[in-house]
């Protein structure tokens, strides 16, 4: 069986809750991203559900945008923009709900 080019260790196919001090791994979704961060289900709990629930939305219009056109270049530059407003809100929503759930976890938000 071929390897893979990128090499996982078992480490690298768990991906750490953005929490300090907080131990809980999550499965990594592929395609690898190095940046890519995550909360474990109890600081997940931790947040508002509103919050999540927009993050979730906000996210799922971006991959069905990018479902849609995988060629960036063959969408028209309206849906373009209308999904790199998605893209800046979802990131947005995620720095939102990892500050409450540290901040939920007692930490500095
Ligand atoms: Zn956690």
């Amino acid at each position: 069986m071929p390897r893979s080019p990128a090499r996982f260790t078992q480490a690298d196919a768990r991906l750490k809750c953005c929490v300090p001090f907080c131990n809980r791994t999550t499965k990594r979704s592929l395609p690898y991203d190095e940046d890519q961060e995550t909360l474990c289900g109890p600081h997940a709990c931790a947040t508002s559900l509103r919050l999540r629930k927009l993050h979730t939305a906000a996210r799922k219009k971006c991959v069905d945008i990018m479902d849609q056109y995988p060629e960036p270049d063959d969408a028209p530059l309206e849906i373009i923009e209308h999904g790199l407003r998605f893209a800046r809100l979802e990131k947005w929503l995620w720095k939102k709900l990892k500050a409450a759930a540290i901040e939920a976890a007692g930490g500095i938000g």
